[in-house]
C-alpha cells in the first residue's frame, strides 16, 4: 500500500499547523509545532512564511487535508471526482467521503490513537464490519454499519488501555469501550469534520 514517507512532524511544520499525526504526543509539549514551528529544511529558521498566491493557497490546503488523512494524490482526486458527481455541495461531499474511510472511523472511535495507527489496525485485520473482517483502510462505511474489534483480538496488548475508557467522539459514530463494538449512527456531515479545513479552496484548485 502506497503511503507518504515524509516524517509526521515535518509534515506539520511544512503546513504550519498541527495535523495530529502522532496520537497523544500531539497534545503534549513534545509536539514539534510547540517546540520548533519552523519550515523544515536547512534554512528553516531563516525562511519566513510568505503570503501565497491564489494557486499556492489552494495547493497548500489540498496538501494539508491529504496529509491529515494520509491519502495520496490519486485517491484524493478520486474522492473529488466522485463528490463532483454527487448532488449537493462538492467540497462537503468530498470531506464526507474521506471521513467515511474505515481507518478514519477507527480513529474517530478512539480505537487508534492516530489515523496512522488506525490504518495499521485495519490493515492487520483486527476490525470487523457487520461481523466480517475488513482489512481495507479506504473501505467506505455506511449508516448503520456495525464496527467492532475482532473477538479473538480484543485481548491484544494494544487495546488494554482502551477498555472501559471514556472516549470523546463525534456524534455520527458510537463505540462501547466495554464491548469493543459500535456503529455508524449517520453519515458524517460538514459540521462533523474539523472546522479549519477550507474545502472550497480544494474544489477551486481541481476545477481550474
Ligand atoms: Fe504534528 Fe503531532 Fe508532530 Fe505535533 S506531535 S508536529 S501535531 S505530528
Amino acid at each position: 500500500m502506497a503511503r507518504t514517507i515524509e516524517p509526521d512532524c515535518r509534515q506539520c511544520r511544512r503546513e504550519g499547523c498541527k495535523l495530529f499525526l502522532k496520537g497523544e504526543r500531539c497534545t503534549t509539549k513534545k509536539c514539534a509545532m510547540e517546540r520548533r514551528p519552523v519550515i523544515p529544511g536547512q534554512h528553516g529558521n531563516s525562511k519566513r512564511r510568505v503570503a501565497f498566491s491564489e494557486y499556492g493557497t489552494q495547493l497548500r490546503e489540498k496538501q494539508k487535508v491529504k496529509r491529515m488523512y494520509g491519502v495520496l494524490e490519486r485517491q484524493f482526486r478520486e474522492y473529488y471526482d466522485k463528490a463532483n458527481k454527487m448532488q449537493g455541495v462538492t467540497g462537503e461531499n468530498m470531506l464526507s467521503l474521506i471521513e467515511r474511510r474505515l481507518d478514519n472511523v477507527v480513529y474517530r472511535m478512539g480505537i487508534g490513537a492516530s489515523r496512522k495507527q488506525a490504518r495499521q489496525i485495519v490493515n492487520h485485520g483486527l476490525i470487523t464490519v457487520n461481523g466480517k473482517r475488513v482489512n481495507i483502510a479506504s473501505y467506505s462505511v455506511r449508516a448503520g454499519d456495525q464496527i467492532a474489534i475482532k473477538e479473538n483480538k480484543q485481548n491484544n496488548e494494544m487495546f488494554k488501555s482502551l477498555r472501559g475508557s471514556k472516549v470523546v467522539m463525534p456524534k455520527w459514530v458510537e463505540f462501547d469501550t466495554n464491548t469493543f463494538s459500535g456503529k455508524i449512527v449517520a453519515l458524517p456531515s460538514r459540521e462533523d469534520v474539523d472546522a479549519d479545513i477550507k474545502e472550497q479552496l480544494i474544489v477551486e484548485l481541481y476545477s481550474r
